[in-house]
């Protein structure tokens, strides 16, 4: 069987560690680069990857996937902290037919990809709904991505199904204790030593509360669907976006 060659961009990191030791360890993927901060992206420093896994900061990522796009790279990105505009912008990028392949997913968790598609049904049957995330304090982008994700995914539901804005008397809020408004979803972001990455939908109706929870206490979580990408983004031309796309 012919291995997928794969470099992994940011590969001293959290979560690059973790994918090196992820793809070593799959029988169908050779691990060709591992590309630091330290190392220019160049067709050389890729050694003849054919996916690169992309897990760095919010302030390189898009740059780094651009470089991958032009050196005939298919990218897996997992790096949060993306905007609709450098998706577009990457989307212009990989128009033509022979372009690479690029996967973006705020969240490759199952548990989590799941609770977002949970969230987005229920959302409609409540009045209230607020998202909060909480991670380990060394993150450095807030509110996660997949909490932006799972806000839009929310406010989109409640909008086809034409219901009320969300209730909420607040007339005064000088430092933000209501959190930050996505999409006019509430997300708020909490930072403590001893988490990883977990997540929290809260949706209310009078008389009754339905939480959602997603727990992610070890990267390895992220792992089956980070290979699942590499395995499929071959076959997917142009941009997808979320894991979601890809679950069979
Ligand atoms: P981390 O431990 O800080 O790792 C980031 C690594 O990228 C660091 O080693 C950093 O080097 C390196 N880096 C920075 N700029 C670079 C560049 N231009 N080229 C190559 N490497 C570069 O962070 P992490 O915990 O692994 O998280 C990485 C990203 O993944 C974050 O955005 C996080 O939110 C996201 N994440 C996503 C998922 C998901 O399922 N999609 C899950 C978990 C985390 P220095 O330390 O030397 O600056």
């Amino acid at each position: 069987m012919e291995k997928i060659r794969v470099a992994v961009v940011g590969a001293d990191g959290r979560m690059g560690g973790t994918v090196c030791n992820a793809v070593k360890a799959a029988d169908d993927m050779e691990l060709v680069a591992e590309i630091t901060i330290n190392d220019e992206l160049t067709t050389s420093t890729l050694n003849g990857a054919e996916v690169a896994v992309e897990f760095t900061v919010p302030s390189a990522t898009q740059s780094n996937v651009k470089k991958l796009i032009d050196l005939g790279c298919h990218v897996v990105v997992g790096t949060t902290g993306w905007t609709q505009t450098a998706y577009d912008d990457i989307a212009a990028k990989i128009s033509e037919d022979a372009a690479p392949h690029v996967l973006i997913a705020p969240n490759f968790a199952l548990g989590a990809v799941l609770m977002m598609k949970f969230a987005a049904m229920a959302a409609p049957y409540f009045e209230s709904v607020e998202v909060i995330e909480m991670h380990h304090p060394n993150k450095v982008d807030a509110p996660s991505g997949t909490a932006i994700a799972t806000a839009q995914k929310i406010a989109a539901a409640r909008r086809d199904a034409g219901c009320q804005p969300l209730p909420d008397a607040t007339e005064t809020d000088p430092n933000g204790a209501r959190g930050s408004l996505y999409d006019g979803v509430p997300v708020h972001a909490v930072r403590l030593r001893g988490l990883n990455a977990h997540e929290e939908i809260l949706l209310g109706n009078p008389g009754e509360q339905f939480v959602l929870r997603s727990d992610c206490f070890d990267r390895g979580s992220f792992m089956p669907g980070v290979l699942h990408a590499v395995r499929k983004v071959g076959a997917l031309p142009g941009l997808t976006i979320g894991l979601e796309k890809i679950l069979d």
